[in-house]
């Protein structure tokens, strides 16, 4: 690592960081991650056992594309790893990424999960469904369509429409039905909230627990971690998943991905690393310890999470949605989702 590079790690320090010392003979990798590094140090240590490549984490949880741009040429960052179509597309935007060229990967990562250039991969998958009352919600199936629908008026409760899975969702819904339907669909969704957009996505299945609302939308990793929470298990217990789809089928599928920094000094463990979590390994990690969809074929989902029925995914590619994100926030501020 060259002096810069180390000044530049040092400096990162400041949040949250295993400090280089002498690299092994595999040498080593830098990873600049928003995932919580609770539920992405054990994938990286097994990486490490794996391989031999050692890796140094920085994690915060915003402003890493920026830094990475201040950082320059000499930015120590190797790969950014990311959730969301949203985020994924801000770094491609910052100009901080550049392609990701493997074989490996186009043949497991199916191609409605990765950008056409390279510039993000996916590696796994959550879906954006429903925490419906089991009390109240007689219903076992839903279309997001019908989010819109006045039966629902002051039963539904979400975090804001701003939040990137929202932002989305309802990108995935303008690339179906046009701006115009999908400002419609959003007021009448807007109509029948229970109360002023607010929380997170956990807080929406607490709020249905506690009769506020009937129906709560959130992805469906959280709701196995709630069952697996004490203070939040009843939350989980008062409600069921309902794995919404479009009016024609298919449920909104996103991602937690990974870009390859422009100027990663270690780029051939970079994508060893990259390619590594789209293996086996990696994607029964993925699967059982943070409650995603293997993107991988032929790796078992938990059971918790195949209990919500069998997920078919919208087929849209996500840089699609991507293209609509701009236009999905306008419409949420048009609208006065918010407010
Ligand atoms: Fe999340």
């Amino acid at each position: 690592m060259s002096r810069s590079r180390m000044l530049a790690m040092a400096a990162a320090s400041a949040i949250s960081i295993c400090l280089p010392n002498l690299a092994s003979a595999q040498g080593e990798v830098n990873v600049y991650t928003y995932r919580e590094q609770k539920l992405i140090q054990p994938l990286l240590d097994a990486f490490t056992k794996d391989t031999g490549i050692k890796v140094n984490v920085v994690s915060a949880s915003s402003g890493l594309e920026q830094r990475i741009k201040t950082e320059g040429a000499n930015s120590p960052a190797d790969v950014l790893l990311t959730v969301d179509i949203g985020r994924l597309e801000d770094a491609v935007q910052g100009g901080i990424t550049q392609p990701i060229k493997s074989d490996v990967i186009e043949k497991v990562v199916p191609a409605q999960y990765r950008d056409p250039e390279g510039h993000w991969v996916g590696v796994s998958m959550r879906a954006r469904v429903i925490y419906a009352s089991k009390d109240r919600v007689k219903q076992d199936a839903i279309t997001y369509e019908e989010l819109a629908d006045p039966k629902w008026k002051g039963k539904i409760c979400i975090r804001s429409g701003q939040h990137i899975y929202n932002n989305a969702l309802i990108a995935a819904m303008i690339v179906k039905h046009g701006e115009a339907k999908t400002e419609e669909w959003l007021k009448g969704l807007k109509a029948n909230l229970a109360q002023k957009p607010s929380g997170g996505d956990r807080e929406q299945a607490r709020d249905v627990a506690a009769g506020k609302c009937d129906i709560g939308i959130g992805n469906t990793y959280y709701w196995a971690l709630m069952t697996q929470n004490p203070k939040q298990k009843e939350w989980a217990d008062a409600t069921k998943v309902i794995l919404p789809t479009f009016a024609g089928g298919g449920t909104h599928v996103n991602v937690s991905g990974v870009v390859l920094a422009k100027n990663a000094p270690n780029k051939a463990n970079a994508l060893k690393l990259i390619e590594w979590l789209t293996g086996d390994t990696a994607q029964h990690m993925y699967a059982d310890q943070n409650y995603e969809y293997p993107v991988k074929a032929g790796i078992k989902t938990n059971d918790i999470i195949a209990g919500y029925g069998k997920l078919n995914p919208d087929p849209m590619p996500l840089a699609k949605i991507a293209e609509k994100k701009k236009a999905a926030a306008n419409l949420v501020d048009k609208v006065g989702f918010d407010n």
